[in-house]
């Protein structure tokens, strides 16, 4: 059954446009009109704003159940190191039922803040101590179930974890469950489960400390399709270990000795030189942004404007999901450029709106990241859309101008009112129409793993 909308406003690619009429068909736009007339049978989008969703470019879902844990101050110095040993440490735990619980939790957060589609970067492969489950693929088809509970978008992104750090070093005991040599991670991605038809699969390799540069071209020449993410530069530890291993920074060495181009997404690259960060925009990579993880981790600030200025491509990931917030990520982005530069509205070119520029941007580089027809209003991509409640108290005053610098700056409580992700209209009135089994099962999850933790 075809399903039409009728929004009296809504963001086109030229900019704001009135009175516009969508046909879906399939998950995608059939039609669009401008200047249109409701029909009979039109859901009517009054007092809302009908806007392209982005897609969330990098999650690990298991770590929303952290959130909250790890604030605490220990008797040493804190680092993303002893973060990630206290990661480490509660993945022992889980069973293949609580990631899939987990994971559909966040996945309906993510809908309910705004993002219709994920790129989740999976790498908790196996059972505690690293044997494979019977079936190598099943915590794939826990992610694949959880997406399809919660109606996301999914690009299922497996991951070649093979070494504990650079130089090949083994792997510790916390990383067993991730441990893949190339062949045993070949066979995992040939038995990934089979997804929706807006999936998408594609390859991480961890990050050049979890592989070696024989590995990694091995694994491009293996042909497995779809978008290849990796984690690069985020913290200045890695970028020294990388260095005195491979004799130059870790993007450096992506761009000169792999070679990066739109099908690369590289996660984090904070630490660039001014000479990388040059070379990664006019690679036609994407930068994948996690500026609330970054920020919570202390990894430290991108170089947005020397990027943004060589014409680089970025989008917004969750990462560690310790909050899941579309219009938070967004902020958390500008509000680092402007305390690091001690200057406002950093992120957007002179003249124009900061808000839509941090949106289209996210629209753009998310939908080349996830390798997903998506990130405009427009005939034949998928029809991942929200709304904004126009007549909220904090947007009412707004001029259509203004809308996207008051959603992300102001972020009224409530102002997303509905969310469609190829199509399926999973968020209604602010509320994902699953949460209530969905929260329950992650309540019975939560409270089994506190018992153990
Ligand atoms: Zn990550």
């Amino acid at each position: 059954m075809p399903q039409s909308l009728f929004a009296p406003l809504a963001l086109m690619p030229e900019g704001w446009a009135r009175d516009v009429r969508l046909v879906f068909e399939e998950g995608r736009i059939a039609t669009v009109a401008l200047n249109a007339a409701p029909r009979p049978g039109d859901n009517v989008l009054a007092g809302r704003a009908l806007i392209p969703a982005p897609s969330n470019l990098h999650s690990h879902t298991f770590q929303r159940a952290m959130a909250g844990m790890t604030e605490r101050r220990g008797p040493t110095p804190d680092s993303f190191w002893t973060w990630r040993r206290l990661m480490y440490k509660f993945l022992d735990h889980l069973t293949p039922d609580q990631v899939e619980a987990i994971a559909a939790f966040a996945f309906v957060e993510m809908l309910e803040a705004g993002y219709a589609a994920v790129a989740e970067f999976h790498y908790l492969h196996h059972q505690p101590g690293g044997g494979a489950y019977d079936n190598i693929a099943e915590m794939s088809e826990r992610i694949t179930a959880a997406a399809s509970t919660a109606g996301i978008g999914l690009t299922l992104l497996p991951v070649l974890y093979t070494y504990g750090g650079t130089e090949a070093a083994p792997l510790g005991e916390g990383q067993l469950r991730f441990g893949c040599d190339l062949d045993r991670f070949l066979t995992l991605a040939s038995a990934a489960p089979r997804l929706g038809p807006d999936g998408v699969i594609g390859s991480a390799p961890h990050s050049l400390r979890a592989t070696t540069p024989e590995d990694l071209r091995a694994l491009i020449a293996s042909g497995v399709p779809g978008p290849r993410h990796i984690h690069a530069a985020e913290q200045m530890e890695e970028v020294t270990r990388i260095e005195a291993w491979l004799g130059t920074r870790p993007v450096d060495y992506l761009l000169s000795e792999i070679g990066l181009d739109s099908r690369w997404c590289v996660i984090h690259a904070t630490h660039m030189t001014e000479t990388e960060t040059r070379e990664l925009a006019i690679s036609g990579a994407v930068a994948g942004l996690c500026p609330i993880t970054e920020a919570s981790l202390g990894d430290g600030i991108f170089n947005g404007p020397e990027y943004i200025l060589s014409g680089g491509s970025f989008g917004l990931g969750t990462d560690s999901n310790i909050q899941i917030g579309l219009a938070a990520e967004l902020r958390q982005l500008e509000y680092s450029q402007r305390l690091r530069d001690r200057a406002r509205n950093v992120l957007a070119p002179a003249g124009t709106s900061t808000g839509m520029a941090l949106w289209r941007g996210a629209l753009q580089g998310g939908a080349r990241a996830l390798g997903r027809d998506t990130g405009e209003i427009r005939a034949g991509a998928w029809a991942d859309l929200l709304t904004l409640d126009r007549e909220h108290a904090s947007l009412m005053s707004l001029d259509d101008g203004q809308l996207i610098d008051g959603f992300i700056f102001t972020e009224p409580r409530g102002a997303i009112r509905d969310v469609w992700s190829a199509g399926r209209h999973v968020v209604r009135e602010g509320r994902h129409s699953a949460r209530g089994t969905v929260e329950e099962n992650w309540r019975r999850t939560m409270t089994a793993l506190r018992a153990l933790i």
